[in-house]
């Protein structure tokens, strides 16, 4: 057997298509750019080159984005009234702070003052509650991209085993409890888990989210298994790989996701989703005053 490979990059594309038509046409009704803001803190070099890239994104679909750097010496109280000013501003629909953030800013403290209609990353606390409901505003960015690129290549969520390696607040665990809402019967792993292949033997769909290269190997996945694999890792030599011995792996599985060009491109994707989904529900909430239509994802 030799898995489909994903196209992450692709489905990516063809979604950037379908925002650039939606974007126009909230422009000609509303009269609306959906509006993006970034807050970088400090100069991680890997942190610089994400929010380029998302800047990227949102020029080529038609989002309006502006980037606040601030100096790694910023103090709490200055990110978070910099948070209130883009909250309390009509043409911003999204707000997102690249993470990590200094580590004398209280992360939790940040996130929560995001307005939950601007938390396009989905790390508000409601909507990281909202998760287990299937009520969220906003879907976090990189599982919502593991459900569409799932979606788009007509895999079946319904009934199937699930096993997440992987448990971080950010994928691993908001992904279990996405694909819990579909459905799924779902399993999470963590570095505590005794004896991983015999929960990842298990999995007709699994989801690798560790940050640990070579981490699944074949022995560890079941014939004509689903591999999604999530890890973005950098070797000593420079190559960028995943959590997945892709080579070995795809000769056993019957679809899975390469690194890069999986799970990346969908995440970036999933950022310009929820940022025009904002514009659309605040602009619609902005004829209809006091009612805000709730964001269903399934
Ligand atoms: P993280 O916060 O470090 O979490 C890693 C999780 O994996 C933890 O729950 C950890 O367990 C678990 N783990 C570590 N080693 C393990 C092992 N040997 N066996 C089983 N579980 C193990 O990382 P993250 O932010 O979730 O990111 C995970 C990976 O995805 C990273 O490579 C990251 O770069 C990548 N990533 C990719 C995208 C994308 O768009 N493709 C987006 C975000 C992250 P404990 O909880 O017990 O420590």
């Amino acid at each position: 057997m030799s898995a489909r490979v994903i196209d992450g990059k692709a489905v990516a594309a063809r979604l950037r298509e379908e925002y650039k038509t939606r974007i126009a046409k909230l422009q000609a009704l509303h009269r609306v750019t959906p509006g993006l803001a970034v807050i970088l803190v400090g100069e991680d070099p890997a942190s610089q080159v994400y929010v380029r890239n998302k800047i990227r994104d949102c020029g080529e679909v038609g989002i309006h984005s502006s980037l606040i750097k601030l100096p790694a010496s910023t103090s709490q109280a200055e990110l978070l009234a910099r948070i209130d000013a883009l909250n309390a501003d009509a043409a911003v629909h999204g707000i997102l702070i690249q993470l990590p953030l200094p580590k004398h800013v209280e992360i939790r403290k940040v996130l929560e003052r995001i307005s939950v209609d601007k938390d396009v990353d989905g790390f508000h606390l409601y909507n990281v509650g909202g998760l287990v409901t299937g009520h969220q505003v906003f879907p976090p960015c990189t599982p919502y991209g593991v459900q569409k690129l799932l979606e788009h290549e007509g895999i079946e969520l319904d009934g199937r085993n699930v096993v997440v390696v992987g448990a971080s607040n950010i994928v691993g665990k908001p992904t279990a409890m996405m694909l819990m809402q579909k459905d799924a019967t779902v399993s999470i792993c963590h570095h505590k888990t005794r004896d991983l292949a015999q929960y990842t033997l298990l999995a007709d769909i699994l989801v690798v989210a560790a940050g640990v290269p070579g981490l699944i190997i074949p022995q560890m996945v079941r014939t004509g298994a689903v591999v999604i694999d999530v890890g973005i890792n950098r070797l000593p030599d420079g190559r960028i790989v995943g959590d997945v011995d892709f080579e070995g792996v795809r000769k056993k599985a019957s679809f899975i996701s390469p690194v890069p060009g999986g799970v990346g491109p969908m995440t970036r994707a999933m950022l310009l989703h929820n940022t025009l989904v904002s514009a659309e529900r605040l602009s619609r909430a902005q004829e209809s005053p006091g009612k805000l239509h709730v964001v269903e994802t399934r």
